[in-house]
């Protein structure tokens, strides 16, 4: 959807490939089964989203969605101990509702466009032309039949399933380097009803040990309708089940109990649904030795990025913006558009792809290749970072705009930064919670914390 938007004001169609029939309104769809699973959506990443759309950030909370306000609307017990949370106005925020909701808005506002035509229930299932230019895509249709759509650039978004390396190498273009660092993580995520008077309650995200496997976390997301979206997540060995009896005992025996106390009471809405799509994966698209013309690849078929970090959608909305910018410049038929957006794509990719993967390499097994003396540096740096943003609001402040991918990782080398690192932190930990008083009183007492 967000390609479609980028490329039709510069081209007479878009022909958009859906192999699902879309809903009308926000519901579930088989082609999306990770929509069942929190998803949060970064301030950069929802500003890249209104930029394509415009209106569509408006539209959100409209239909309930929680602008959460960072870091004074998350509670989130790091590694290094609790974050401080920033009190006052922030710029940074996330957006906390189901993934149907997020996506259904995108899609009425994108469908408008009347140069926009959608090929709903039917599959891409390979490329057409050759390893110099590609000329369209082969599809088949509901009936099995197949067809052909010609395009004089084709997009493949088709997301972490997407076949792009094996068509290619149909055309003879082989040899693209391809990287996986899998930590074996599962998710099984529940819906709960939030008690009365919480609203404005905020995200809770009760993160996993770091050097300890397997490595466990929980996160509460407020979503619309008064709804509590609970994600537990596990490393190889510690992974959590999908029968109902075991979720809040789950959240209860990490590092620190709150998430279950939250919901220890709560009325589930929903059964537990679990996923095993969490790899870090990375097709390097960008060098390959030959790159056809009319061809790029976005979103999470060139990327997919441990879901705990919730970059997915961001890295997907920033990369269709810069497909528009390189189209606005170039044109559509301009030279090499593949070849630069492809690597123009490539840079929000590799900065989500360095945050995903900075602790799952560590985890045995997660990758082919033993964890690198440079791994272990961006280990202790980030370490360091983390323990020092969590004594100082102003080192949390900068954090937050790279991970809400508001700045690029750089903002973390400006000297203001590395004179706070070389410092360390000032203050001494939170010894529990930031949690309000009226927050406290919504907790729910189950068992004491345990030691870390
Ligand atoms: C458990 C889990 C939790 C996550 N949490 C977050 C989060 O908190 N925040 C975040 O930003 N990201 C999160 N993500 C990542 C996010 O879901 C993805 O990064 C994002 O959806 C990628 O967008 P995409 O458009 O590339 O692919 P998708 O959203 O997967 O869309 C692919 C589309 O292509 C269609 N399709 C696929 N193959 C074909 C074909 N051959 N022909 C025609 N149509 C086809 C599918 O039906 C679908 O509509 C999470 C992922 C998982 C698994």
């Amino acid at each position: 959807m967000l390609a479609a938007a980028a490329l039709a004001p510069f081209c007479d169609r878009v022909t958009l490939v859906e192999r699902d029939v879309l809903p009308h309104g926000p519901h579930p769809r088989k082609g999306l089964p990770q929509a069942r699973h929190g998803h949060v959506l970064w301030s950069g990443g929802a500003k890249a989203i209104e930029r394509l759309v415009p209106g569509v950030t408006e539209r959100w909370p409209a239909a309930g969605a929680v602008r959460v306000p960072l870091t004074s609307g998350m509670v989130a017990y790091t590694p290094h101990g609790w974050f401080r949370r920033r009190q006052g106005p922030t710029p940074h925020h996330l957006i906390a509702c189901g993934r149907d909701l997020l996506d259904w808005h995108v899609r009425d506002l994108v469908l408008r466009d009347h140069r926009i035509r959608l090929l709903e229930g039917t599959e891409a299932v390979g490329l057409t032309g050759a390893a110099r230019r590609i000329t369209g895509v082969r599809t088949r249709s509901p009936g099995g039949s197949s067809q052909g759509v010609r395009a004089d650039l084709v997009v493949d978004a088709g997301g972490r399933g997407s076949r792009a390396l094996h068509w290619l190498a149909s055309l003879g273009i082989t040899g693209i380097r391809e990287r996986s660092v899998d930590s074996a993580l599962a998710y099984a995520s529940r819906v709960f009803r939030a008690p009365d008077h919480a609203d404005g309650f905020p995200v809770v995200n009760v993160q996993a040990a770091h050097g300890t496997a397997p490595g466990q976390a929980a996160a509460l997301i407020p979503i619309e309708d008064g709804r509590r979206l609970v994600s537990l997540s596990g490393t190889r060995g510690g992974e959590p089940t999908s029968r109902a009896q075991d979720f809040v005992p789950f959240t209860v025996r990490l590092r620190h109990p709150l998430v279950g106390r939250l919901i220890e009471r709560a009325a589930a809405l929903t059964e537990v649904s679990t996923s095993r799509s969490t790899a870090n994966g990375r097709r390097y698209f960008e060098q390959a030795r030959q790159w056809p013309e009319g061809l790029v690849v976005l979103g999470d078929a060139v990327a997919t990025h441990n879901p705990v970090y919730g970059q997915g959608m961001s890295v997907a909305a920033l990369a269709a913006c810069l497909l528009r910018d390189d189209v606005r410049r170039a044109g559509v038929f301009g030279t090499r558009l593949g070849r630069r957006v492809q690597r123009a794509v490539a840079r929000p990719a590799d900065a989500a792809w360095a945050s995903a993967t900075a602790l799952d390499v560590f985890y045995p097994g997660a990758s082919e290749q033993a964890p690198t003396p440079t791994d272990r540096m961006i280990r202790r740096l980030s370490g360091r970072l983390a323990r020092t943003a969590a004594a100082s609001s102003y080192v949390a402040n900068a954090l937050t705009q790279v991970t809400t991918m508001e700045a690029g990782t750089t903002r973390l080398l400006w000297p203001d930064m590395l004179l706070a690192l070389a410092c360390g932190p000032l203050r001494r930990p939170l010894a529990g919670p930031p949690l309000t008083a009226a927050e406290s009183r919504l907790l729910e007492p189950v068992g004491p914390a345990r030691a870390d």
